[in-house]
């Protein structure tokens, strides 16, 4: 492909109505049946776009997970890409919000986060494939399960991972329309607190008050808090006591801590292991639950897009996001990790969610220039 910006660019309808075929079947990431059906529309798909091996990996409480492979004898090691094709929306957001296209964006709920990377990756994949410009392996992996922290994927996720030399993850672009380099990582955390119960007439001397023991803890669990760089503790739900007439022996509270660098997230973790009960006779217990490690900036790596990039006249830009991917538990096994390769747009996760249309071509030709050239 001598231009591979032309090239992709004359496939741009051919990519919009690929994109509202995803689109059309909703796929809310608790709604197995309905997720379901989108995979098995896309594992009858993926053999069109020149996959050579596709395997759909059943999941008994998410809809199951496809593994594609293409060039699966080329010799080194493969190239992974990440796309989930869960979304945030529940079943009959479509009729609320109808896909349409309106000032050259196309708009319908989980077309920016990520139909479209779904579909740039695919164009890619099946322009190289037809054109014999694989020389690498390329395995696929669509998941099911990222809108909620990928509980389910991230085992096959990192051992597909292990053996790769490069991850590519096909979530949208920042709103400027960068790469993304550097995620914060994230942690949950619950906190329980134990009093004693008692009567609050007869005899509340007798009661170890679980909601005053909270109220100082939750203090201390603020002051954890830096925000200017980037760290953020937050108590985020809370719920206490039994009745109106007794003193409360039983408090949980939530906790969602974000950071942008490994040695932030372990002081919170370690700040919060070690609460200690302010009231004598009260027990303090927290919980970590649902991590992801932050995606802390690889050297290079974005630098060598870039130059692969540029070869074809595209500029590459580079940012940073708030929130977190799959591409965060790649990174921390120190696989090289390209984030935020999919659509430019806005609004995702709300009914305005859309994608410039533009932006399917070009971010069609950097992924295939980067599996061609990497
Ligand atoms: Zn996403």
């Amino acid at each position: 492909m001598t231009d591979l910006l032309a090239h992709f660019r004359a496939r741009k309808d051919g990519m919009l109505d690929l994109l509202g075929e995803l689109v059309r079947r909703e796929s809310f990431t608790v709604d197995k049946t309905q997720v379901d059906q989108l995979v098995g529309y896309l594992q009858g798909a993926l053999r069109l776009f020149g996959a050579q091996t596709v395997q759909r990996l059943p999941q008994p409480e998410v809809g199951d997970f496809l593994l594609a492979e293409w060039n699966p004898t080329a010799p080194g090691k493969p190239v992974l890409v990440l796309c989930h094709i869960d979304t945030v929306h529940p079943p009959g957001t479509l009729q609320k919000a109808p896909a349409h296209i309106e000032d050259h964006r196309f708009y319908a709920p989980g077309a920016l986060d990520m139909k479209a990377g779904a579909v740039i990756v695919l164009e890619a994949l099946r322009s190289l494939h037809n054109q014999n410009r694989l020389t690498r392996t390329v395995k696929l992996l669509m998941t099911t399960d990222e809108e909620i922290g990928s509980p389910h994927s991230r085992a096959v996720i990192e051992a597909e991972a292990a053996g790769a030399e490069l991850a590519l993850v096909l979530e949208p672009a920042t709103s400027e329309g960068a790469i993304k380099t550097a995620r914060k990582g994230g942690a949950k955390f619950t906190l329980t607190i134990e009093g004693r119960p008692a009567h609050a007439g007869i005899a509340p001397q007798l009661g170890i008050n679980a909601i005053i023991e909270f109220a100082q803890q939750a203090l201390e669990i603020n002051g954890l808090n830096d925000l200017k760089y980037g760290t953020s503790v937050s108590l985020t739900r809370v719920s206490g006591g039994s009745a109106g007439n007794v003193i409360p022996a039983h408090v949980e509270a939530h906790i969602d801590t974000r950071a942008i660098t490994n040695a932030e997230m372990q002081r919170i973790e370690r700040a919060l292991g070690g609460l200690y009960p302010k009231m004598p006779g009260a027990i303090v217990r927290c919980r970590r639950h649902g991590f992801r490690p932050p995606m802390e900036r690889q050297a290079g790596i974005f630098e060598r897009a870039a130059e692969i990039a540029a070869r074809h006249g595209i500029t590459l830009e580079e940012g940073a996001s708030g929130g977190g991917s799959d591409g965060n538990f790649t990174a921390a096994m120190g696989i090289p990790t390209l984030d935020g390769l999919g659509a430019h747009g806005d609004g995702a996760h709300t009914l305005q969610e859309h994608i410039i249309i533009d932006s399917l071509p070009r971010q069609a030709a950097v992924v295939a220039a980067i599996l061609q050239e990497w």
